[in-house]
């Protein structure tokens, strides 16, 4: 389970605890009541019927309840004779033959065994892991972890408990303490607890703002009429407000000797894409070389086609490396790479990563930055020096906008500009939300669509445990929508397609020749085809929210009026239900991926499924957004005046896991 350290045991904390310092009696005891009870057994015996159980009675003088257990060993029954004293705490409910208690847990006591001092805690576990091993293990843990105040007061935030104290009461409250408080977390000893937590987190991440600091990359300055410029006056479109205000930051960061760490933010469709061009023109322009990733073959691809689209009019020199490129193209690539012929080079993430030496790398952009890893985003870094003791700047992108709260606390060490305003001239798009009966409807309004010259995508689900299933539900789509839709091309797109096969069918609905679309979610991120106007996703409940919004994103691209169809399949648990309302109710990426942090937590969002970067176990940056400024005022005045401290912080909350946090 990780707890590894005697600190590591001390700070598991109990999921809630078990009242067993007081003996209830009977006669005073109401149904539904948790309670300890304690009397002599009057009768024992297995019964055969309904089934095979133990049904132990249990008299402490003010009433009688029966004890019954669906398995049993022969200790049990020995421990629970007639005639013995027995302390039982379990539920109280009205059985057929009277009272009872199913499974109650029991020890045999004497007149004189004394009650717990304390409530009982019940830790998180395993299922291989009893209660009572951990709990041992915990309270050692405890008792041994050194625990000594590490914190100045001026920075703690008024009446909270020190941290021994704080840990002593969670691990073993006092008898009279409201549960209430405990478990809902407003104790102040909680509070003190979810500080320090919040605390040697944004330590971590300040630290790592500093270092990065000290860290030298070749500054970028922009030119007057220089390649930046020239690209601006030859794209077919005026940059919009935000678009403009964001390449200033951009430029303004790779002009400086340290590397730029910037997250652009943006949602679908605003735009990112030019915003990326223009850092290329001006670190190519300044003499260095620009690598741009993308986390599959196709967006790859369609970026490469718009960039060369735009530079290579300018003398740009540019290359393309994926996976799927073999043989003399390949050597040729990378040999363009490595002796800096090639000035922007554009593919899959992997291959750039892994396999290619630059001979001058000044600035690598990453697209759609959320779909790597924490890990993956570490080894980048440390492998892209451009000399020794340089690194390249890092512009990354994301259309799945970071909540304002994680910005504050996991992304503090990146700088982040945002996209706000979508180009001109879009129309909203409008949802649809339909049970799947309603199937031969959204076809109709297929035909409507393609027979106007509009294309249209069909989103089948990822069905996790088969990819050959998903496969099957696509193709089939793929054929009842051809026999639906004679005179129109329907093309099938999937993961498993040779990348040479996905590409042809990307070009022929990039093109406009093929009418629909049926693909599984390779079609994801980044596609840009502005005629299409109607996007239409089946399973819809199946989908992540920012999944969901990041696939409507991908109709309302021109000016024809879009629309987005969810269809879902009944029952719908209750998080489909809440993602489903979430997509209906709102377009804007920023509220989505709010509701997306509180449906499903923050981890999807730092890539952390990959990387087992801690995320907050005790905090919620939501609830607790008062004490996440507070840890982040505290954090920097510790730095400036009490290093030792903050040091010995981090290390006693995060120990070797602190790197992980710095990517
Ligand atoms: P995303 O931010 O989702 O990556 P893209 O960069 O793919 O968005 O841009 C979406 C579409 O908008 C593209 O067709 C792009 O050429 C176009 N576009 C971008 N900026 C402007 C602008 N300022 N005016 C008009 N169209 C623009
Ligand atoms: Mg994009």
């Amino acid at each position: 389970m990780g707890l590894a350290r005697d600190i590591d045991l001390a700070l598991h904390l109990p999921l809630r605890y078990e009242d067993e310092t007081r003996v209830t009696r009977l006669g005073d005891a109401r149904h539904g009541d948790t309670v300890q009870v304690e009397g002599v057994v009057t009768d024992s015996q297995i019964t055969l019927r309904p089934r095979r159980q133990l049904v132990v009675t249990l008299d402490d003088g003010t009433d009688t309840v029966h004890l019954r257990f669906f398995s049993f060993y022969p200790a049990h029954q020995k421990t629970l004779a007639v005639g013995q004293r027995v302390r039982a705490r379990g539920e109280l409910r009205g059985g057929f033959l009277g009272r009872e208690m199913v499974h109650p847990s029991f020890r045999a006591v004497d007149e004189h065994t004394p009650l717990a001092t304390s409530l009982t805690p019940v830790y998180p576990t395993s299922a291989s892991l009893p209660q009572a091993y951990l709990r041992k293990a915990v309270a050692s843990g405890l008792a041994r972890a050194w625990l000594d105040e590490i914190l100045p007061a001026e920075v703690l935030p008024a009446g909270l408990p020190p941290l021994q104290q704080a840990l002593q009461f969670l691990h073993h409250p006092p008898p009279a303490t409201s549960v209430l408080t405990l478990e809902d977390r407003t104790h102040p000893a909680w509070q003190r607890l979810k500080f320090e937590e919040l605390l040697a987190q944004q330590l971590s991440q300040l630290q790592a703002q500093r270092e990065r600091a000290r860290l030298r990359a070749p500054p970028l300055p922009l030119e007057r009429g220089g390649l930046h410029e020239r690209l601006l006056a030859a794209l077919p479109f005026q940059l919009t407000g935000a678009q403009r205000r964001v390449v200033e930051e951009i430029a303004h960061d790779l002009q400086r000797p340290q590397p730029m760490h910037r997250l652009l933010q943006g949602d679908v469709g605003s735009g990112k894409t030019v915003v990326a061009a223009l850092a290329a023109a001006i670190a190519i322009g300044a003499g260095w070389q620009c690598a741009l990733m993308a986390p599959t073959e196709i967006l790859a691809e369609q970026h490469f086609r718009k960039l060369v689209g735009w530079l290579e009019p300018l003398g740009i020199v540019t290359a393309w490396l994926t996976g799927s490129q073999k043989g003399k193209a390949r050597r040729e690539s990378m040999a363009q790479v490595a002796d800096g012929q090639a000035q922007l080079v554009v593919g899959t993430h992997a291959v750039i990563q892994d396999q290619v030496e630059f001979a001058r790398l000044g600035l690598a952009i990453i697209d759609e930055q959320h779909r790597f890893g924490v890990a993956q985003r570490l080894a980048l870094r440390s492998k892209m020096k451009p000399s020794a003791g340089e690194e390249p700047h890092l512009l990354m992108m994301s259309a799945t906008p970071i909540p304002r709260t994680l910005a504050m606390t996991y992304y503090a060490d990146l700088d982040v500009s945002t996209i706000d305003e979508l180009p001109p001239g879009r129309t909203p798009i409008v949802t649809k939300v339909f049970a799947d009966t309603r199937r031969e409807a959204v076809i109709e309004r297929i035909r409507h669509e393609v027979a106007q010259g509009r294309q249209v995508y069909w989103v089948c689900p990822l069905i996790e445990e088969s990819e050959k299933l998903d496969l099957q539900n696509a193709t089939a789509t793929h054929q009842q929508l051809g026999e639906a839709l004679p005179g129109h091309m329907v093309g099938l797109l999937h993961g498993r397609m040779p990348a040479a096969e996905k590409a042809a069918v990307m070009s022929l609905f990039a093109g406009g020749q093929m009418a629909v679309l049926v693909a599984t979610t390779v079609i994801e991120v980044g596609v840009d085809v502005p005629n299409a106007s109607l996007m239409v996703i089946e399973h819809a409940e199946r989908f992540g929210l920012s999944q969901l919004h990041q696939l409507r994103g991908r109709v309302g691209r021109g000016a024809v009026a879009s629309v987005c169809v969810l269809l879902y399949t009944t029952p719908l648990s209750d998080t489909g239900k809440a993602r489903l309302k979430a997509m209906a109710e709102t377009h804007d990426g920023f509220e989505i991926a709010r509701r997306d942090l509180e449906i499903r937590g923050p981890g999807e969002f730092l890539g952390a499924r990959q990387s087992g970067a801690p995320l907050l176990r005790f905090a919620n940056l939501e609830e607790d957004i008062g004490l996440v400024r507070h840890a982040r005022r505290a954090a920097a005045l510790m730095l400036e005046h009490h290093v030792g401290a903050a040091q010995a912080h981090v290390q006693r909350w995060l120990g070797g896991k602190a790197e992980y946090l710095k990517a």
